[in-house]
């Protein structure tokens, strides 16, 4: 029989958890040929959420929680639980119920099935979700798809499920600054998309402040992408471009270069070196700093023929 661990990142989570163990148990029940796992990562929750894991897990042995010593974040507490899973399938959900847990089953028919390693929900819409928010994240999505070379996207989010394979290689990722669905879309695998539509979380309040969500998102950038650094390179080439248009203008028009032409040349082509060579500093402590994540230089899916030695 397999074993699906359910890895679910709690913060200030007492209101919601009821609700999903309950219901999230009600939809394992309904899966054949395998049972589950739940593990509960409590990210240094104020309120009542540790004694409720306390308590699920003398009830319910499937149950198993981790409790951090302070908020560590989502992130951390993915990693955590994705550390402690035992299972032949590791499935990440938040605890609010926004993952709706009827898709459990889905998931499991289709990387038993059809040959994938991951399956992942799309979220279609984001209904209910505060306009300023879905604007800028739409925003930011866009930004990703252009600097990043991955395939992340607006409703790809954390809730997916994934074979053995895939979360070791996802743990083999053991960067500090992590964001979980570059990761995802890194380490690569055979992903299908199901879609599901946005609701309203359970209960309780949603832990990100716009505030976070921007750090979160500049966060996401820096890890994945170089793209600000040649932002300034590119800047810096305009710069001198326009330094030269400048000169060349104020020489042809028979004005001279002088004056107020010849300032406006200067600051520009002092700027644009300025700029250009800082943007070449950076490349180096950008590939520096992509080093220093030691991530593997290449993901094996299979390997055939070799010999066991
Ligand atoms: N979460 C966490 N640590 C944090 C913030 C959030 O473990 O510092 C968990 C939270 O308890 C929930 C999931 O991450 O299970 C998603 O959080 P939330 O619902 O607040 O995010 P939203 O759905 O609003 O993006
Ligand atoms: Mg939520």
């Amino acid at each position: 029989m397999d074993k699906i661990s359910i890895i679910v990142p709690c913060y200030n989570e007492e209101k919601a958890l009821p609700a999903f163990y309950r219901e999230t148990g009600a939809a394992v029940r309904e899966i054949d040929g395998a049972e589950c796992e739940f593990i509960f990562v409590d990210d240094g929750s104020r309120d009542h959420t540790a004694d409720i894991l306390e308590s699920l897990s003398a009830s319910d042995r499937r149950c198993k929680y981790l409790s951090f010593s302070r908020n560590f974040g989502k992130e951390a507490a993915m990693y955590a639980g994705l550390q402690n899973a035992s299972g032949d399938y590791c499935v990440f959900m938040d605890a609010d119920l926004q993952h709706p847990p009827q898709l459990l089953k889905e998931m499991y028919h289709v990387l038993k099935t059809e040959g994938y390693d991951c399956c992942a929900g799309l979220r279609e819409d984001r209904t209910g979700e505060n306009k300023l928010r879905s604007i800028l994240s739409r925003t930011f999505y866009k930004i990703i798809r252009k600097t990043c070379k991955l395939d992340m996207g607006d409703g790809k989010g954390d809730f997916r499920m994934m074979n053995r394979a895939m979360a070791d290689s996802v743990l083999e990722l053991k960067e500090y600054n992590r964001y979980m669905k570059g990761i995802f879309s890194f380490v690569g695998f055979d992903t299908k998309w199901i879609p599901f539509h946005n609701v309203e979380r359970t209960a309780g309040e949603t832990k990100w402040s716009l505030r976070s969500l921007f750090r979160y998102a500049v966060d996401g950038i820096l890890s994945f992408s170089s793209a600000p650094v040649t932002m300034a390179g590119t800047t810096g080439a305009l710069l001198i471009l326009a330094a030269v248009i400048t000169g060349a203008w104020a020489l042809i028009s028979g004005s001279g270069l002088t004056g107020i032409p010849l300032l406006v040349c200067l600051i520009l082509m002092l700027n644009g070196v300025q700029m250009f060579f800082i943007s070449i500093l950076g490349q180096y402590v950008s590939k520096d700093y992509m080093e220093s994540k030691k991530r593997p230089i290449y993901i094996v899916k299979k390997k055939v023929g070799f010999s066991k030695t």
